[in-house]
């Protein structure tokens, strides 16, 4: 499935010590790295990092392995699905000769919904982007940086997206992105101003939606949780900022959407 100079470049890419010291909180200890275990409940620090030999290795429970290895237990994915998103995360383009992933088409049907939304906020409603610039002085660039769309509240928008979003009924159903009500479809964000929210790969997992009509349901709402989609493991604009936090040693966490 992958060869072995693929999984070697990846290995290789990424620095196992700041990779796993994003879940763990790791200290120097000679050549190595120390924590505490994330995959038992460690007091006494018995999770070692090791950067020369690209593996971990905990004393007290015996997990070890290398970086993916790492990423699969921690995230609880396969084997494949770890590889291939390590691979994003380094930026290597790696060739899977099988058909194209769940993730892969989970996401590139997120990204041109994005884009559709985008779209309609833009050409469609005036209003709306009135209100983004003058009452909350958001600019076009960062309109367009960040994608923010909005989600039209009507009957024919959802019916259109089968061929927008060059999908069947069974995948935008299955994804999240309509809902079935009756014999046609709803979009859960009908009438919502439109936040794509992405993973630390840049990729869009979902989405937050603002209601622009008081009193029509709960001010802000998000897709439902899915495999790609946890909203407690992701942090908006992360895969935008992190260059800056790597530069800067430091990060300034907002509460909403709007605050970032
Ligand atoms: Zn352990």
């Amino acid at each position: 499935m992958f060869t072995k100079e693929e999984l070697d470049e990846i290995k290789k890419s990424i620095n196992i010590v700041e990779f796993i010291g994003r879940y763990v909180n790791l200290q120097k200890a000679g050549s190595s790295y120390r924590g505490l275990c994330p995959f038992h409940s460690d007091n006494d620090p018995s999770f070692y990092v090791h950067p020369q030999r690209g593996f971990f290795h905990c004393f007290g429970c015996g997990e070890k392995g290398d970086i993916i290895t790492f990423y699969q237990k921690i995230e609880n994915l396969s084997f494949s699905e770890a590889v291939k998103r390590l691979a994003d995360y380094a930026g290597i383009p790696i060739e899977v000769d099988t058909a194209e992933s769940e993730y892969d088409r989970y996401t590139a049907i997120l990204s041109r919904l994005a884009t559709i939304y985008n779209r309609e906020l833009r050409e469609n409603n005036h209003d709306i982007l009135k209100y983004l610039e003058e009452k909350r002085k958001i600019t076009p660039n960062t309109i367009s940086e960040f994608q923010l769309g909005y989600s039209p509240d009507e009957r024919t928008f959802p019916q259109s997206l089968q061929s927008k979003l060059r999908a069947d009924e069974k995948s935008l159903l299955q994804f999240g992105v309509l809902l079935r009500r009756g014999t046609s479809f709803k979009d859960r964000f009908a009438g919502r101003l439109m936040i794509p929210i992405d993973n630390e790969s840049g990729r869009v997992v979902g989405f937050g939606g603002r209601i622009m009509v008081a009193d029509q349901g709960p001010k802000y709402m998000n897709s439902s949780e899915s495999k790609y989609f946890q909203k407690n493991r992701l942090l908006f604009n992360l895969s935008r900022a992190k260059a800056a936090i790597k530069q800067l040693n430091y990060v300034v966490i907002a509460e909403g959407y709007f605050d970032v």
